[in-house]
């Protein structure tokens, strides 16, 4: 992804009342940021947040993080949060790499994980970086609950077929899965879009989706 550098970025998202810092106090204790025991469901790689603001704001009994390495890009959701009348309380970010997510959650703590249009890191050297890894996916079990579910969305066919493996070996069985989920009609019936999925649906590229749990 290209990245453009946005002034400033670091500090207004540290500053951000929508963003959470990771002190040494919420070491497997990340769900005390919200003042409830409401379910917890994650997005990895939540860009500029269009997705999971929309999902929080339609769940409210649920809570949310919202999990981007990149300041540059996160800032753009913390400015959305900013520009609503009154910001969702039952949804946080997290400005990290999510790799950290096991030190500061414990077994069970979330409910629902979403990947969207994650990075596909095409060469095989790379192919533990993908999020949907079996290396990833072992890591989200040490704080996914036993019936909890992982959704995955991508345009990259490549990608999405090494998911179907990766998810099969790890155990899993799929509970929703199509290749062309703008023409399904059940699944795409309540379909958040991504900021990256408008882009491909405006080019006519198929969208890919799996909701996998563990067998
Ligand atoms: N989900 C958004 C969408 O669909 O519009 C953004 C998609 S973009 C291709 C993938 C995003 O995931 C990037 O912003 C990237 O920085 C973030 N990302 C990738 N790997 C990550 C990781 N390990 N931890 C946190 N964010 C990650």
């Amino acid at each position: 992804m290209r990245l453009k550098h946005v002034k400033g970025a670091e500090d207004a998202v540290l500053n951000s009342p929508h963003c959470i810092s990771l002190t040494n106090e919420l070491r497997h204790n990340l769900r005390s940021v919200f003042d409830n025991n409401n379910p917890l469901m994650l997005e990895i790689g939540c860009g500029k947040g269009q997705f999971i603001i929309e999902l929080a704001r339609r769940n409210p009994t649920i809570n949310y993080i919202g999990i981007e390495r990149y300041s540059s890009v996160l800032l753009r959701a913390c400015q959305k949060m900013d520009a609503m009348e009154t910001p969702l309380p039952n949804l946080k970010f997290l400005c990290y790499d999510a790799e950290v997510l096991p030190d500061f959650l414990n077994e069970n703590d979330v409910a629902g994980i979403y990947l969207n249009f994650s990075d596909p890191w095409p060469k095989d050297r790379h192919a533990k970086r993908r999020l949907t890894s079996e290396r990833f996916i072992e890591r989200y079990e040490k704080f996914l609950c036993k019936d909890g579910f992982i959704q995955f969305k991508t345009d990259n066919q490549d990608l999405f077929e090494y998911s179907v493996i990766s998810f099969t070996e790890s155990g899993y069985k799929f509970i929703a899965l199509t290749r062309d989920l703008h023409h399904d009609e059940v699944l795409n019936k309540d379909n958040i879009m991504t900021e990256y999925e408008e882009k491909f649906v405006k080019n006519n590229k198929k969208i890919n989706l799996l909701k996998a749990v563990k067998e």
